[in-house]
């Protein structure tokens, strides 16, 4: 919670329940997962709400927006760099902490300085290889 203090958001009982909810939050879950998941003690609120608040976040920089899984956007609250492992059947998106070096040839480069990378990978997770194999 510590570093959306300074994010400079009015705290309003429901964004505070959406910034609970994302804090060290590892699912990755898209603005429906969080608005699905609050609406039972929110029932007056909106989805535009919590879009907003997701929005702002992002804006803000206390939040990264994946755009990994085709369906829908995604959130990650961890802002630190870091890449993702995604199930191409149930879309669980999990972290992978690494530091890959990936030279990029000379010619490629445009000119650009590389200042990060950020590296999906696709696969398909235990439990629904377990499913899978049934
Ligand atoms: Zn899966
Ligand atoms: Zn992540």
């Amino acid at each position: 919670m510590e570093k959306y203090k300074d994010i400079g958001l009015k705290l309003t009982p429901q964004r505070l329940a959406i910034l609970n909810y994302l804090d060290g939050n590892k699912e990755h879950p898209s603005a429906e997962d969080i608005y699905r998941a609050l609406l039972k003690r929110f029932p007056t609120m909106s989805f535009a709400t919590v879009y907003n608040t997701l929005e702002t976040l992002r804006q803000r920089g206390g939040l990264i927006e994946l755009t990994i899984d085709p369906d829908k956007k995604r959130f990650d609250p961890n802002t630190e760099p870091h890449h993702h492992l995604i199930c191409v059947k149930c879309k669980r998106i999990v972290d992978i902490h690494g530091d890959y070096k990936l030279p990029i040839p000379n010619g490629e480069r445009a000119g650009f300085e590389i200042i990060g990378n950020h590296i999906e990978f696709y696969g398909i997770c235990p439990k629904c290889k377990k499913a899978n194999s049934l």
